[in-house]
């Protein structure tokens, strides 16, 4: 448990600051299947003496396994990495040589190849996690962080971030982002990496998802007419978040974009043109 615990913090962490932390977790996962070899080989050690307590040892290894396998398939999608190049799921097809398997002399069968199967998944996992360790220094991960393009392909801007007159009332008034135009259902993407912290109506914004991207950028997509994430969903850069709509204080479909930094409103035209 305190490894699925550690597992989800990992991410958590992993996905809302720069690859310095991320790196760190990686470390610290490393470490975390150096433990659980170190203690499967204790528990092949002592396995004569106390069969059934290894059986139970041995289930608790084999679910940190699993865990670790799921937390390794999210990072690889949360990385944009090639998900065919990192199956968690199985020992490598290539590279170094096979190990010898020697089942300890008079374990029941099943046992002595689970451990041995268990053995070589630690192996494996301690193999992927470095390639993408090696693969997250690169700066296009860090990159996918940071707020860049259109929520609506190649959208256009037919209201700009600043003053402008109200459209429902005339006067003069402060718009806090970019209207984009849009068709009704048309995909609405994540213009970065993130985690969704609200997805649902607020006063004005009608149907609105809101994504944290972690060092301080946090972007707000208003007017849908449906959410397609919910909070604590992990969204990728371009990954389709809800269909664009005209629900709130709206005169017609379009998306009405926010980018947030440190706490505050930002023009969002930077980041658009990045
Ligand atoms: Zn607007």
């Amino acid at each position: 448990m305190a490894v699925c615990v550690a597992a989800s913090a990992a991410l958590a962490v992993w996905v809302a600051s720069p690859s310095g932390r991320t790196l760190a977790r990686i470390d610290a996962m490393n470490r975390q299947i150096a433990a659980q070899k170190a203690e499967l080989q204790q528990v092949r050690d002592n396995a004569q003496r106390d069969i059934s307590r290894m059986a139970i040892k041995l289930g608790e290894l084999q679910a940190d396994s699993a865990r670790l396998d799921a937390l390794g398939q999210r990072l690889v999608v949360a990385g944009k990495l090639d998900p065919a190049e990192f199956n968690f799921d199985q020992a490598p097809g290539l590279g170094g040589p096979e190990k010898a398997v020697a089942p300890v002399r008079s374990l029941p069968y099943d046992l002595s190849v689970s451990m041995e199967q268990l053995a070589q998944r630690f192996d494996n996992q301690q193999t992927q996690l470095g390639v993408l360790q090696s693969l997250l220094t690169d700066r296009q991960v860090t990159a996918s962080l940071i707020p860049s393009g259109m929520p609506i392909k190649d959208g256009y801007i037919t209201s700009p971030f600043g003053e402008r007159i109200d459209p429902f009332t005339g006067r003069d008034s402060f718009h806090p982002g970019l209207d984009i135009g849009a068709y009704r259902g048309e995909p609405v993407h994540a213009v970065a990496a993130g985690v969704v912290t609200y997805a649902g109506v607020r006063d004005g914004y009608g149907e609105v998802v809101e994504i944290d991207h972690g060092d301080g950028y946090m972007t707000r997509y208003a007017h849908n007419s449906k959410l397609l994430v919910h909070v604590g969903e992990h969204v990728h850069s371009g990954e389709v978040i809800s269909d664009a709509g005209s629900t709130g204080r709206s005169t017609g479909p379009h998306v009405h974009f926010e980018v947030w930094h440190d706490g505050k409103l930002v023009n969002p035209i930077a980041y658009v043109r990045r």
